[in-house]
């Protein structure tokens, strides 16, 4: 059995076997995976020692760049001209710029040690600048909002302008916070622009005096030029002499917008305020931009609100300067179509009435990238396309100055090949509140108008009652065409004479007149035999809005404003003496009112019944030359000469039916008129009779502005509403102007013919 001890059994011996195998295997199992891990422990110790250089790395680069970071603002520190200083909030210095050690013997060290800022700015500063510095410093702490201010400080006798910028800071890394303060040395920045201002102004003046100087020879070459159209025989002289003097006018008015400009730009011009009539303005405006239209496919349309306070308180120079440089632009830029020019308004009854003015035009237009640069000055745009259009390019410029300085602003819209509409505000407070009316109706005289010369009613009887010779000559005059002689008479008795006599087919009657008036002479016949059926015309130089309704109320048959229309007279003459109307006429043409002469009062003026002294094309008038030599001139040489003394001759004309001798005529009786009718002013004013005073100042005014003289006709109104209004201050205060502006011009009217 011993023998068996040593044998294995195979069954057992298979079991042994591979438990070993088994457990081999998971050894290397074991093992693989070990040294797996390994090798990812490896790759991380790897990894980590990877991140750990660049973490070394990018400490060494941030360390260089934080040193070069400190380098640069040491840098910008030391080669800043401005003083910086940096503070914390308890207003302990933190870093300065080194300009600071060049003005103070404060160290850079002091102030990293934490300096106190009034410390290190008491070393530069004035005390009381100081405080004030330090109270900006506070306020920004407290409020956190930046500040800007400049600052005056003297070092001795030098005195420094700073401009100081104090910023807040806080810092999100430390949590610190605190002011950056900036000092800007201004002085010599602001001395520089002083300079550069004084020199503008000086130019300005210079620019204004010569302008000034260059006036005067002007004047004379303006004048000599006159002389030799008035007096030279030679008519290739005279061509000649008209060029120079259409060059001299255009000179001077270029000389006068730059006059204007430098005056604006040196601070010398000044908006001068006074009572002035819209209407008359509006009317004076469109008259003269209507004379530059006549040679132009062009209408001028003008819209004025009828509504529109009559009276204002405003610079009329400066507001027509302005109106007439922009329709100048739109009658220049305009070459067919149509110019309109409105003015609305806007007033609740207080305060300033605010007048909109717009200007607009079918003209070529402005692009519009250039539209921002019509109103700079000496500018033209679209050079190229209007280079044949004279101008100075200040028109505009000078323009929206005025507006701004009369409390307004200039603007422009523009349809470049469409048009353009230039429209400003302007404030005025009102005088008198009554409304201007329609302008077409009041003011505005067609300056063309063809008489129909088919209409002829030599046997028409027609009665004129004015006090005033000329009114009475120009309704003589603008019947003429018509073969009308009127009947005349001076006064409100004088015609009720005659109507006693004679019956009219239409009386024509005057408003105001001395003693009886025309209301209460028309009242008279009124009440006469008949006098109910008459028609019986007011004429009156008062135009103003719902005229016409008030005079027939009051009785009238109707009205006409005076300076008389004549297309409105023909249309009326149409309406009243229709064709056969002479056949039932209760009286015939040998009427014994003819018999009424002078010597009656009644004054006749018939066609060719007054002898011509002057105005045909052989008149001879005395010298003016002071030679005492006739000096033969023609009708044209003396209406080019009363143009030249700036009178409205082509208003004057028009409202001489259009006769050019007629007119003369009337102008020559102007100017005898003056002595006795500046006495019998100067009598009433004397006297204190402001009622009178009035009624021959309306009838000054009414003359001037029929022949055209409207500078004498603009005072006279003045002085006629302030006379209505017993503004006895007004009066006395501008008399003795009227009167010396009356005289000089019936002397300069009076050297021509
Ligand atoms: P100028 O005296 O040269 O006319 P302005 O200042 O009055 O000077 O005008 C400046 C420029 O603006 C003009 O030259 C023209 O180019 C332009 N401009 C002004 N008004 C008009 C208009 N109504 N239509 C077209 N262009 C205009």
């Amino acid at each position: 059995m011993e023998e068996n001890k040593g044998i294995i059994d195979p069954a057992a011996q298979d079991s042994g076997v591979v438990d070993v195998e088994k457990e081999l295997k998971e050894l290397r199992l074991k093992q693989k995976k070990l040294e797996r891990e390994n090798r990812r422990l490896q790759i991380e110790m790897d990894t980590i020692k990877d991140m750990n250089e660049q973490i070394a790395r990018t400490q060494g680069f941030m360390k260089k760049e934080n040193q070069r970071q400190i380098f640069y603002n040491t840098q910008l520190l030391k080669v800043s001209p401005y003083l910086v200083l940096m503070v914390d909030e308890k207003l302990k210095t933190v870093m300065a710029s080194d300009v600071l050690t060049q003005m103070t013997d404060v160290s850079l060290d002091a102030v990293r040690d934490g300096m106190q800022l009034d410390e290190v700015l008491s070393k530069v500063l004035e005390e009381s600048v100081l405080n004030s510095l330090l109270e900006k410093c506070h306020s920004v702490l407290e409020n956190r909002v930046s500040d800007t201010f400049m600052l005056n400080n003297y070092f001795g006798e030098e005195e420094k302008i700073y401009k100081v910028d104090i910023n807040f800071y806080s810092s999100p890394v430390e949590g610190a916070s605190g002011l950056c303060i900036l000092f800007t040395d201004m002085t010599e920045v602001i001395e520089a622009k002083e300079r550069a201002e004084r020199a503008d102004k000086a130019k300005s003046n210079f620019l204004a005096n010569m302008s000034h100087e260059i006036r005067t020879p002007m004047n004379a070459i303006n004048g000599m030029s006159e002389f030799i159209l008035r007096d030279s025989t030679d008519e290739e002289a005279k061509k000649n002499a008209a060029m120079i003097k259409s060059a001299a006018k255009s000179l001077i008015s270029i000389i006068n917008d730059i006059l204007d400009f430098s005056k604006i730009e040196s601070g010398k011009m000044e908006i001068i305020n006074d009572t002035y009539s819209l209407a008359s303005l509006v009317n004076d405006v469109a008259t003269m931009i209507r004379i530059r239209l006549q040679e132009k496919k062009v209408g001028l349309v003008v819209n004025l609100d009828p509504d529109t306070p009559s009276r204002l308180y405003g610079d009329e120079v400066r507001i027509k300067q302005v109106m007439i440089n922009i329709l100048n632009n739109s009658v220049k830029f305009t070459n067919e179509g149509q110019i309109t020019f409105t003015i609305k308004h806007e007033w609740d009854g207080k305060g300033d009435c605010c007048l909109h003015v717009s200007i607009s035009d079918t003209g070529i237009g402005i692009k519009k990238e250039e539209l921002g640069k019509i109103f700079e000055s000496f500018t033209q745009v679209d050079t190229k396309r209007n280079r044949s259009i004279e101008g100075t390019g200040l028109g505009l410029a000078i323009s929206r100055r005025l507006v701004t300085m009369m409390g307004g602003e200039l603007r422009v819209e523009s349809v470049y090949g469409e048009g353009s509409t230039f429209s400003f505000d302007i404030y005025n407070s009102v005088i008198d509140a009554e409304p201007v009316g329609v302008l077409a109706d009041n003011y505005d005289v067609k300056l063309v108008h063809e008489v129909d010369k088919s209409f002829q009613r030599p046997d028409a009887r027609i009665l004129v009652v004015d006090d005033n010779d000329m009114n009475l000559k120009v309704a003589a005059g603008l019947l003429k065409p018509y073969g009308i002689v009127p009947d005349l008479a001076t006064s409100g008795p004088e015609s009720l004479e005659l109507v006693k006599d004679k019956k009219y087919d239409i009386i024509f009657m005057d408003h105001m007149m001395p003693k009886m008036d025309g209301v209460e002479t028309m009242h008279r016949m009124r009440e006469m035999k008949g006098g109910d059926k008459w028609k019986i015309i007011a004429l009156t130089a008062n135009a103003i809005s719902g005229m016409e309704a008030k005079y027939v109320e009051e009785g009238f048959n109707g009205y006409l404003a005076k300076p008389i229309d004549p297309a409105t007279m023909e249309d009326l003459l149409k309406k009243e003496l229709p064709e056969g109307s002479e056949e039932i006429l209760e009286f015939g043409p040998d009427d014994e009112a003819l018999e009424f002469g002078p010597e009656d009062d009644a004054l006749e003026f018939g066609p060719g019944e007054d002898v011509l002294e002057f105005g045909s094309e052989e008149n001879t008038s005395g010298g003016s030359d002071g030679s005492g030599a006739s000096v033969k001139k023609s009708t044209e040489e003396l209406l080019a000469l009363l143009e030249g003394l700036g009178i409205n001759t082509k208003t004057g004309i028009a409202h001489a039916a259009g006769d050019k001798e007629f007119y003369l005529e009337l102008v020559s009786d102007y100017v005898k008129g003056f002595k006795e009718r500046s006495a019998q002013l100067q009598g009433f004013y004397d006297s204190g009779s402001l009622g009178d005073y009035s009624i021959l100042v309306h009838a000054l005014k009414s003359n001037s502005n029929t022949l055209g003289i409207e500078d004498i006709g603009a005072r006279a109104k003045d002085l006629e509403f302030a006379s209505r209004d017993d503004d006895a201050s007004f009066v006395s205060s501008h008399h003795d102007e009227l009167i010396e502006a009356y005289r000089k011009r019936t002397e300069e009217i009076g050297r021509i013919f």
